[in-house]
């Protein structure tokens, strides 16, 4: 898959651009180059990647909805996702984006992390479609959440962490769940995980692609189990 790497050339240094293959974007008004470019390393040495604001273009905002939930990540599919395939510049411009966007208020419990730091800052949970017949992981949003309402959404991490009181009760005050509703939403969201941890899954990242981000590892659906049971004994050996 070839990405278009969009490029901050300054006009007086087009035509030596040109010379390397670089072609003008005339919707994004930008210089860029595949990523397939027999010239790419010489061209990202001498211009830099464009480091302008970004919107996502594509993302569906309504994706999940607004209310806190348990959205835990199939085993198969750890430690490969947005952030592992994209330059740690780019990660920080996306994610900026989006608490900006959210003018840095939790988008789930509505706290405002300026005003309220207790909850700690905004963290940025990409949230997934899962087709369940094609076996791909698709990235549909990423909204921004406060450290607790993360932690809550990531109960098995939690759990790991020993944070799992602390995401339940945070869990259960947000959406006001009583002991038996928060007990079956949890098992609910269990069995979803344990089904969805069975099989390996494709990663689609394309509204990443499709706004001008650059991949800059392509994970293979067949070397996402190796990653992840290698990263999980890496910690364990922590
Ligand atoms: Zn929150």
């Amino acid at each position: 898959m070839t990405t278009k790497i969009l490029l901050c050339v300054p006009f007086c240094e087009k035509d030596q651009a040109k010379t390397y293959g670089a072609k003008w974007d005339s919707d994004l008004k930008k210089w860029y180059v595949s990523s397939d470019n027999i010239h790419l390393s010489k061209i990202l040495e001498r211009w830099e990647i464009n480091s302008d604001a970004i919107d996502l273009i594509g993302e569906d905002r309504t994706f999940g909805g607004n209310a806190l939930f348990i959205d835990m990540i199939p085993s198969t599919c750890w430690f490969t996702n947005v952030r592992s395939c994209i330059h740690p510049s780019d990660w920080d411009r996306v994610r900026n984006h989006v608490y900006e966007r959210a003018s840095y208020t939790c988008e789930c419990c509505n706290i405002n992390t300026k005003e309220k730091t207790e909850n700690g800052g905004l963290e940025a949970h990409e949230r997934w479609e899962y087709d369940d017949i094609e076996k791909t992981q698709i990235l549909r949003r990423i909204i921004a959440l406060c450290h607790q309402c993360h932690q809550s959404t990531h109960m098995g991490l939690a759990g790991i962490l020993g944070k799992s009181g602390e995401a339940e009760t945070h869990l259960q005050k947000v959406r006001g769940f009583t002991t038996n509703e928060l007990k079956l939403h949890k098992n609910t969201t269990s069995s979803l995980w344990r089904y969805r941890s069975g099989f390996s899954w494709r990663l689609d990242i394309s509204i990443i692609s499709q706004n001008g981000i650059r991949i800059i590892k392509n994970i293979k659906t067949e070397e996402r189990l190796t990653i992840s049971n290698n990263n999980i004994d890496g910690s364990r050996n922590v």
